[in-house]
């Protein structure tokens, strides 16, 4: 025994001595000065990419300035090998690369002229052939970025908004028990349909249901069903419980930031998701350049916007169930909550009331009761919805035809070619305006009457 341990030792020494001098070269090769041998650009419609070819690992540093658009990356210990002249390029984002002053006397400082203010991202990447290191600027057109995700959800024109509800637990999972013995799952189905009739009854709206009986439905399916139904709006809707029976009223709960973003960079991870979360817009990401910094940005857009509208429906339905219940809360509350994870899908919680509360078990377990609670948060719903219809839809294109229903006069333009540009009467004009002549002023606004 003692022998063959001796004998590891002796291996392990060797091993050690091996390493020491085989490391030693790449270590004194980081000490010599580094430079860039090429500078690439690859323009795309709405990022450019800019590519510096590097003999060795970067060590860099960047910021931004206004006034006008800059990037600005400090190389140290390199030199610059590039003539910067001959770089041509049709990138509607950069303007020209140049070189500036640099901060130390080894380094260079590149500066890129940018023709408006982008999201800029910089990283090294490591040797793959054919390249070597590289050091990778991406620079993002947002407003581009943001076009094509509107330009993806628009397809339809005048789809109905859609909204997934989801009722809480079933199945083998009764949610709390009320003292008189009322299951959760029961009461959030019954709530659940009442709502979905009457959202379906609501032209420009549509209902889907998460679970349709009494089954279980895992609490990551109910946000990937949200999705697969398009949804606009995932409502989950439960009754609360607490170990004493005092406890009452409604609240409604949304996603907290911290779980959203740890959410987000979950997403991240699984890239085969991607797609599916973005909807087309991955496909047209990949088309120009697939890369991880366009998805994120993406994504925190889509959870930007799926945060701020589950807050502002919360407080929508809050304003709505005060009028039938008493609130447990007054205000929306964050909470970490699988069923609110979807990052692209505005997602709200409705505790309806305290089923652990014997009067409000009983109020629960009354039709007529669910029914208001069921029509409380109809109306919240589609109040914010008519407020802020998501564009494609019915209701938006309603609103964008009421807003050009008027017009205002200006000079040269006379009621004849008036009703001719709106393809409608003289007559009726006349009639929607209260003119009794055929006389319009400058400046007058006239309502456009719809035939
Ligand atoms: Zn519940």
């Amino acid at each position: 025994m003692s022998v063959i341990r001796f004998n590891l030792g002796r291996f392990n020494f060797a091993v050690w001595l091996l390493l020491i001098f085989t490391a030693f070269p790449f270590f004194a090769v980081s000490q010599t000065t580094n430079s860039v041998d090429s500078i690439r650009v690859w323009p795309s419609p709405s990022n450019t990419r800019v590519v510096f070819d590097l003999k060795n690992k970067p060590e860099y540093s960047y910021f931004t300035l206004s006034n006008p658009q800059r990037l600005v990356i400090d190389l140290d210990a390199t030199k610059n090998g590039v003539d910067l002249n001959s770089l041509s390029h049709d990138s509607k984002l950069l303007h020209k690369v140049r070189t500036s002053n640099p901060k130390e006397k080894h380094s260079t400082r590149f500066v890129l002229d940018l023709n408006k203010a982008v999201k800029a991202q910089v990283f090294a990447l490591p040797p793959t052939a054919p390249y070597g290191n590289r050091l990778v600027i991406d620079l993002m057109d947002l407003e581009q970025s943001q076009a094509i995700v509107k330009d993806q959800q628009s397809n339809n024109h005048n789809r109905d908004i859609v909204i997934a509800i989801d009722a809480g637990h079933g199945g083998e999972d009764p949610g709390s028990i009320g003292s008189a013995g009322s299951y959760e799952k029961n009461i959030t189905l019954s709530i659940a349909r009442k709502l979905q009739e009457l959202i379906d009854a609501e032209k420009g709206m549509t209902a889907k249901l998460t679970r349709t009986g009494d089954y279980y439905v895992g609490l990551n399916k109910r946000p990937a069903q949200a999705r697969a139904f398009k949804a606009d709006l995932l409502v989950s809707i439960h009754a609360d419980a607490f170990t004493t029976p005092q406890p009452s009223g409604a609240s409604v709960w949304v996603l907290s930031a911290n779980r959203a973003n740890s959410e987000l960079g979950r997403w991240m991870e699984k890239s085969e998701q991607h797609s599916e979360l973005l909807g087309g817009a991955a496909e047209i990401i990949q088309d120009t350049a697939a890369e991880r910094y366009l998805t994120q940005a993406l994504l925190d857009m889509s959870m930007d916007h799926s945060l701020t509208t589950s807050y502002q429906v919360s407080r929508s339905l809050i304003r709505e169930l005060r009028q039938v219940t008493k609130m447990h809360k007054k205000s929306p509350q964050a909470a970490s909550l699988a069923v609110l994870t979807a990052p692209d899908i505005p997602s709200v919680l409705v505790e309806t009331g305290f089923i652990s509360n014997p009067e409000e078990e009983k109020n629960l377990n009354w039709s007529k009761y669910r029914e208001k609670l069921a029509n409380a948060i109809f109306t919240g719903i589609k109040t914010h919805f008519k407020d802020t219809p998501p564009d494609g839809t019915l209701w938006a294109n309603q609103r964008h035809d009421n807003r050009k229903r008027t017009h205002r006069v200006e000079s040269g333009e006379s009621l004849s070619l008036l009703a001719q540009r709106y393809n409608v009467s003289v007559t009726s004009l006349k009639r929607a305006n209260n003119l009794s002549s055929d006389m319009v002023r400058i400046g007058q606004v006239l309502t456009i009457p719809s035939s």
